[in-house]
């Protein structure tokens, strides 16, 4: 019967140390081995030139090394690059580098798919689900770090969880990816360059509170009002907003990190002076951002752009409110790269 090796790049350092003690080696070797598969991006054993032969295949013969692959990747005329990434299972996920004059942004996915249900995202259209591994996540980054390295001849700055999924569904590989990222082991990125942007999960925010986290949260808000958040994000009738502002109170008091809220207006949905009034009282509590993302349409024009009128309205009245506002325009829309644009068209 054949047996199913185990992907290495699923051990922690710990685990990998232990391995090696095990088989009677020094725990070091797992160290060593830890720097091939993460600093060093090994696609083989083979590759690790300072361990033994005989180790080198016992490594083979107990495991594997899965890695993604880049599939596709489209350059838009504005320098944005799109990555469509095959898993070692054939499924695809889509990561994105946003270049600007001062940064390189790569947006990362965390799930094939999609666990919520957000009406206005062609993500959440896709049926199939899984989480990503913490190396699947780790290895986007590296792609996309590579292409600006190629591409824009600088380094990547910045991360951000907003590809395709719910990064606190899928609460434990990201942290793990995020431990690879910033350590010397890995990439040694700043936690503070990450910023992990969710719908919305209370319970996961508070356990983010909890664990200490050391990167920056954004929250996709989109309405204060209940009623009509639940119609546009249905997921929100099992997290109501009263919900999510008291965990965002206890994010707020253990981190002191201001908190970022995306928000895109759409005409007829919310865009009415009592939208704004509800979102001011919503982020009172705590110094706030908030970023009017313009809305990528999807499809048949349920959801429409506001007027420019309308977001006037809520950049004043925001910033009578001594709440910081910005409005983000999107960029790589000609090869489908922008938020909420990501489902695996090409
Ligand atoms: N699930 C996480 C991560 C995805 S981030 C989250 O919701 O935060 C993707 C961002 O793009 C979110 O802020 C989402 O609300 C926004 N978005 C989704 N569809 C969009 C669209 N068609 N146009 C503009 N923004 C969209």
């Amino acid at each position: 019967m054949e047996v199913k090796k185990k992907d290495i790049r699923a051990l922690t350092k710990e685990q990998l140390r232990e391995f090696f003690v095990k088989h009677g080696d020094k725990a070091f070797r797992g160290n060593q081995v830890y720097e091939w598969l993460w600093q060093k991006s090994a696609y083989s054993f083979e590759d690790m030139t300072n361990i033994s032969l005989e180790t080198r295949q016992m490594l083979e013969d107990n495991f594997v090394i899965n890695h993604i692959k880049v599939d596709q990747m489209q350059r838009s005329s504005d320098g944005t690059i799109k990555n469509a990434v095959r898993l070692h299972d054939d499924l695809v996920v889509e990561s994105v580098l946003i270049p600007t004059a001062s940064r390189t942004t790569a947006c990362v996915s965390s799930q094939v798919g999609c666990s919520l249900d957000c009406r206005f995202c062609a993500t959440a259209r896709l049926k199939r689900m899984r989480n990503l591994n913490p190396d699947e996540i780790y290895d986007q980054v590296v792609a996309i770090d590579n292409e600006s390295r190629l591409y824009h001849n600088r380094p990547l700055s910045n991360i951000v969880f907003m590809g395709m999924g719910e990064p606190l569904m899928n609460y434990n590989n990201v942290l793990k990816a995020i431990d690879k990222i910033t350590s010397p082991e890995g990439l040694g990125m700043s936690p503070k360059r990450i910023v992990v942007s969710t719908s919305g999960v209370p319970k996961m925010i508070k356990k983010m509170a909890d664990d200490n986290v050391k990167f920056k949260l954004a929250v996709s808000l989109h309405s204060a009002i209940d009623d009509i958040r639940t119609s546009i994000m249905p997921f929100n009738s099992t997290f109501p907003l009263h919900d999510l502002r008291e965990a965002l109170q206890y994010w707020y008091a253990a981190t002191k990190n201001r908190i970022t809220y995306e928000y895109v207006v759409w005409d007829g949905i919310n865009d009415k002076r009592k939208d704004v009034e509800a979102l001011v009282e919503f982020c009172k509590f705590a110094p706030s951002k908030v970023n009017l993302i313009e809305y990528n349409p999807i499809d048949d024009g349920e959801f429409q752009q506001a007027t420019s009128k309308a977001i006037d309205m809520y950049v004043s009245i925001l910033e009578a409110n001594n709440i910081t506002v910005t409005v983000r325009r999107s960029r790589g829309k000609d090869i489908d790269a922008a938020c909420g644009q990501l489902a695996n068209k090409s």
